[in-house]
Formats: C-alpha cells, structure tokens, sequence
C-alpha cells in the first residue's frame, strides 16, 4: 500500500512546475531542515535571514506580478510551496501568509507607485508582511471591531488594539482594519498599510505563547494616535475594506486547505512506515487488521480531501471559486486533518506523544487550523447561506 498516492490532474503538471518544486524542496530542505523547524519553535519565530533566503530563492515573489518584480507565476505555484511544506513539516515557516495571503491586499488595491514602493522588499524577505483583523473582543463577528481610523488632515489617527497577528513580532508591513465609521457596519471598515518603521504610536505585544505552531510569530498589536499618510488608505475610498477582504477570502480558505493537505499527506506517510516496522505479536503492527482500516478510512479521507482541493483550485484559477465552495475546502479538509493526524497519533502509540517525532509535533500544529482563517462554524454557517 503506498501512504498517498493520488496523481496529479494535468492542469497541475508542467516541466516548469516540476523544476520550480525542485528549487522548493532544495530550499526546504537547506533552510527548515530538522534541527530549523527545532529552533523556531524554542525561539518563537522564523529568523529574517530564512526569509531574505527565500526571497533569493524566488519562492516570495512566484505569484506577485512581474511589473512589481515578481514571476507573475499562478496559484498552482502557492499550492506546490504549501504542499511541500507540508510534506517537509516545515509550515511554521508562515510563507503563504506573507505571499500569498497579505501581498494581494497590496497588488490588487494599492496604487502602482505604493506596489513598487512596498513589493520588491517583500519579494526579497526584507519586509514581513501580516495582516490584523482579529481583535480581542472581534475575531469571527469582524463588524464588532473597536480600532477606529480618524481622518485628521493628509493623515489617519488609528487607535486600538489586535491580538492573535501572525507575523506580528517580525513585520515591518501590516494591513490594518479599522473603522472610519463606528456606525456604518461592515460598510465602516477600511484596511490602511501601516509601515512600522514609519509611524509613531505603535507597539508590538510579547509573543503569545502558543499550543502549537510555536515557530510561528503571533503578536498582540497597539495603536495609540498611530498616525498614517492619508494615502495608505488601501484602495483611496473610505469603507470598503470588509469588501476587500470577502474578496480576498476564498483564496485565503483555499491556502489553509492545502497546507492542511500537506500535513495530512506527511502524517499518512510517516504512520505507515511505522506500522510497517513497528513489530508486534509475531508480526507488525500494520499487520493487525484496526491498522489497516484506520489507515484506509484516513486514506479515504485524504484521497477525497485532495480531489475536492484541485477541483477548488481550478475553479479558482479560472476565476470561478465562490465563497461557499472555498468554506466547504477549508471546513473538511482541515476536518480530516484532525481526524488523520489524531488516527495516526495513536498508531504511534507513546512515540506519537512524544514531541521529537513530527506526529506530535502536527497534532499540535493541527488545532489552530480549524480556528483561523474562519473557525469551522463559521464556514458552516458560509456554506448554509448557498442552501
Ligand atoms: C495561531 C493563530 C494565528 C492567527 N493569525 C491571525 C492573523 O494573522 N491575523 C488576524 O487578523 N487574525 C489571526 N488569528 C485570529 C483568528 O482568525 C481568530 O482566532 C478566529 O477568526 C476566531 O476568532 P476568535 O478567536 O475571536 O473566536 P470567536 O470569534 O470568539 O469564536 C469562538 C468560537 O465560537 C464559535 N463561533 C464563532 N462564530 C460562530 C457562529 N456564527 N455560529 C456558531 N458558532 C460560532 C466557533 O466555535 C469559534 O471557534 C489567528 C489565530 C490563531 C489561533
């Protein structure tokens, strides 16, 4: 039996994505080997060398437009990176947050002359981007936030505060939502490109002490009369942020869905070369038959999850992924990540509760995947909205 073996549909395969995953796994492995993935999580974040590394690389800049020194590469490159993380155990690395997640904020609703000021140093790993949604007393009901942006001249006082910002230790970019009208709903949201090296009144928290993903920065934020240019009003027009952002979100879910994808995939394959060597009872513990149908549930699982996923991917090369289809890739395929990485847990017996071995590590990893990005009840709640 092979852990995972689903081919891939054509509209995934060309010699160049082949060599680009080359270049990938070459990275990975040089730069977020064993002993990387050991000191980011003691350290509680990626080194800004790792990053400038994989700027080098071209890993940052593959989907970013050419004209702002990008690839001008598609989505399905994003989806090679986040699968071979996966596959690697290296999605600490917050690579997809930066580059695929927050630099489209940019491209798609900055203006031409802030792209060229803010991209290329964010393509070579100099600028960490992060965005900041989620406050302390709004995380899924957005609308409920407190952070206001008050026109004050050419310039934006913003004042408040955000929690949970992945990112927020090492950014120097960060796209801001706030309110510029406290009594206009989701209509009163803007988001503002707030420089950090640039602006007073603003302060990074401690890094939050997470359960897991521990080499991944997360940082409280605060604005106290943070001033910002007038002109990092993202997209010139006041409330539409939250439009920005339900446009944004489809690919979002898609990202989250595919590096579950890889953490499932590399769960499946470690579990069943354990079983397969794990000896027991005159033979091994692939032998025993709850073995072989807890594998084959979560190779069901797997196989469905990954089909669901290309077809979500093609839908939205082609510009066609709707937010009710992208909720149903994120809700069930970080659903069966759950339920395979705490299966293949427990064929792991005490080894899998042991943190040198990445089992452990990915059920840990695992839980915050069916919180961000929209918890599972609120993708239920997306996709209930399409019945
Ligand atoms: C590791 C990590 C990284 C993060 N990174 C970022 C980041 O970079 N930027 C950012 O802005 N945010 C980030 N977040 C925040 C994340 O997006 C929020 O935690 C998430 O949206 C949930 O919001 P909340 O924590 O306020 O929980 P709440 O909104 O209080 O929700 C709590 C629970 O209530 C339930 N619930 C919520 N809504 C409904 C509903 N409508 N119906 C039924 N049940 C419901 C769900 O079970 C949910 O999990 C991150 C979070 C984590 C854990």
């Amino acid at each position: 039996m092979a852990a995972f073996d689903l081919p891939r549909p054509q509209f995934m395969y060309s010699e160049d994505i082949r060599m680009f995953e080359d270049m990938v796994d070459r990275f990975l492995d040089e730069n977020a080997d064993a002993a990387a993935q050991r000191r980011w999580r003691n350290q509680g974040y990626v080194e800004q060398e790792t990053w400038r590394k994989a700027g080098e690389a071209g890993i940052l800049g593959a989907t970013i437009p050419e004209s702002y020194g990008g690839s001008g590469l598609d989505f399905r490159y994003d989806a090679i990176v986040m699968e071979r993380q996966g596959r690697k155990n290296a999605l600490n690395f917050a690579y997809s947050l930066h580059t695929t997640v927050v630099a489209p904020y940019l491209y798609h609703y900055a203006t031409p002359e802030q792209c060229r000021a803010w991209l290329p140093s964010a393509i070579a790993g100099d600028t960490l981007l992060a965005v900041a949604m989620t406050e302390p007393g709004a995380g899924s009901d957005l609308q409920g936030m407190r952070t206001t942006a008050v026109r004050n001249g050419d310039e934006y006082v913003i004042n408040g505060q955000k929690t949970f910002i992945s990112n927020g230790h090492g950014c120097s970019l960060i796209v801001v939502a706030a309110k510029t009208d406290v009594n206009a709903g989701a209509k009163g949201i803007s988001l503002f490109v707030v420089e950090t090296d640039k602006v007073q009144g603003f302060e990074r928290g401690r890094l939050l002490d997470k359960l897991g993903q521990e080499g991944r920065d997360t940082a409280e934020l605060f604005f106290n009369d943070m001033r910002v240019p007038a002109a990092n009003l993202l997209g010139g027009v006041e409330g539409q942020g939250f439009r920005m952002l339900m446009e944004q979100l489809p690919k979002e879910r898609l990202v989250i869905a595919w590096q579950a994808m890889g953490m499932i995939e590399s769960a499946l394959e470690a579990t069943v070369e354990h079983c397969k060597t794990r000896k027991m009872f005159g033979g091994t513990l692939f032998d025993q038959q709850n073995t072989k149908f807890k594998l084959a549930e979560c190779k069901t699982r797997a196989t469905v999850a990954k089909t669901f996923l290309y077809h979500c991917t093609e839908a939205l090369l082609a510009g066609k992924l709707d937010a009710s289809t992208a909720s149903m890739a994120k809700l069930f395929v970080t659903e069966a990540q759950a339920f395979v990485v705490d299966e293949c847990l427990q064929l792991f017996g005490g080894y899998g509760y042991m943190t040198e071995y990445p089992i452990a590590e990915m059920y840990k990893d695992a839980r915050a995947f069916r919180i961000y990005g929209g918890a599972s009840e609120v993708m239920k709640l997306l996709i209930a909205r399409s019945i």
